[in-house]
């Protein structure tokens, strides 16, 4: 059983829906990535199905995976965008977003990125500090149009999830505290340049338990109440994203689970006119991947035996970053060899270049092995070190494959590098 129905086994051989991954490698080489369109569809649909007949958005959080047909796929499907940067909102453009339908998120918006999003005409920008609160005023003063403001409020609360990837909490950098969100808020609304929309919140990454959201959620609610006492009212309520994927033996949430008691609790407090915005990156894309790797080398030392494999920290960073666990699956299982407890590592020259560790395999070399659940914060998160080229993408459709990016190749790699005269 493997972690996604998309990614099964069938006749001894992996597939990505109704290819057999050996093609893949054949056509398109190693290290690949394999997206299919039926997972997208069918997460996009978990969340379709959770905000059927309500006052909903879903703004694909794009940091996750940001492949140009990744982002037209959920266009298609009615999705609105999480942008983080002015290159995600080009990007969200150039896959055919809707700019009204685009928050953007980050602490550290700089003043081009606050012009292109205003000139795009975004549905918001979620504020988070009152730095940029000021600029963005300043800004939008200047351009002669009202900015659309949400706070990103920092409602301090523990999401259980690991330290890198939490974001709720007091100690990190993210939001504004939630005790001084009033005042902010009081401050934009006597901006003339500024038009209060909505209030949100992003607690943190692989999240799976529904405590934390509904945490945040009371919090934001008491802010909202005490808002409505000043006057000021808003039009959404943003909870961020952060939904959990079965990585190994994890219980996720389904959108269901979190949303109704959202939605419960929101006609209970007399709030149901508030539009309800998520952001889920990982819980999209996530397990509608795999990363595509062959067996260089087999290695055995006195403490370890090694695979190495032509993919790298380069190209999946989630273990050397996290320590993140992904499930590694032999594309075409056999027992030529014993079974031997292998950590599966790359050819980059840093101890941290392992992509799983200690995991009992029977391995050859040339063997293909599959890195499960490598569509999120996968490719997204790639670079060129050690001067490799970033991998293919395909996007399998039923017995069809698409390449949505050829392999770099090495040219490419330094073809804007110019050296100096002596
Ligand atoms: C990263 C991020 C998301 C998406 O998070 P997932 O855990 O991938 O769902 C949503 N909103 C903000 C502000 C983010 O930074």
């Amino acid at each position: 059983m493997t972690v996604s129905p998309q990614f099964e086994f069938k006749n001894g051989t992996l597939h990505a829906e109704n290819i057999p991954l050996p093609e893949l490698a054949d056509t398109y080489a190693t290290p690949l990535y394999v997206y299919s369109r039926q997972a997208l569809r069918e997460a996009w649909s978990g969340y379709a199905r959770a905000t059927e007949g309500r006052n909903a958005l879903i703004c694909y959080g794009m940091k996750a995976n940001s492949n140009l047909a990744i982002l037209h796929e959920f266009q298609q499907l009615g999705a609105g965008f999480d942008i983080v940067s002015g290159g995600e909102l080009a990007r969200a453009l150039a896959a055919g977003a809707r700019a009204d339908r685009i928050v953007f998120s980050g602490v550290g918006k700089q003043s081009w990125e606050i012009r292109a999003a205003l000139a795009a005409g975004i549905k918001c920008f979620n504020v988070e500090s009152a730095a940029e609160l000021e600029r963005l005023a300043d800004i939008a003063r200047e351009v002669g149009v009202r900015a659309p403001v949400s706070l990103r409020v920092n409602p301090d609360v523990d999401a259980h999830t690991h330290p890198y990837i939490s974001t709720g909490l007091k100690e990190n950098k993210f939001g504004i505290a939630i005790e001084d969100a009033p005042e902010l808020y009081a401050w934009a609304a006597q901006s003339p340049s500024l038009q209060i929309v909505g209030v949100d919140c992003h607690i943190g990454s692989q999240i799976l338990e529904i405590d934390p959201y509904l945490d945040a959620l009371g919090k934001l609610l008491d802010l909202i109440a005490h808002l409505a006492g000043r006057g000021i009212t808003l039009k959404h309520l943003d909870l961020g994203g952060g939904l959990g994927i079965r990585y190994h033996d994890e219980t996720p949430l389904t959108p269901t689970q979190l949303l109704d008691p959202v939605f419960r609790i929101l006609a209970e407090r007399g709030l149901d006119h508030l539009q309800v915005i998520l952001e889920p990156g990982r819980s999209l894309v996530g397990n509608a991947g795999v990363l595509l790797t062959r067996v260089e080398y087999i290695k055995h030392t006195e403490a370890r035996n090694f695979a190495v494999v032509d993919a790298a920290m380069n190209d999946l960073m989630r273990p050397s970053l996290y320590e993140a666990w992904h499930d590694v699956e032999p594309v075409t299982p056999h027992s030529n060899t014993p079974d031997r407890s292998y950590d599966i590592v790359g050819p980059i020259c840093e101890s941290g270049d392992w992509l799983a560790r200690e995991r009992t395999l029977s391995l050859d070399q040339g063997d293909l092995l599959a890195i499960m659940s490598a569509g999120a914060y996968g490719f997204s998160m790639a670079s060129q070190y050690n001067t490799r080229p970033r991998a293919a993408e395909v996007l399998v459709d039923d017995t069809r494959a698409h390449l949505i990016r050829p392999r770099e190749t090495v040219q490419q790699l330094y073809a804007c590098e110019r050296i100096p005269p002596a």
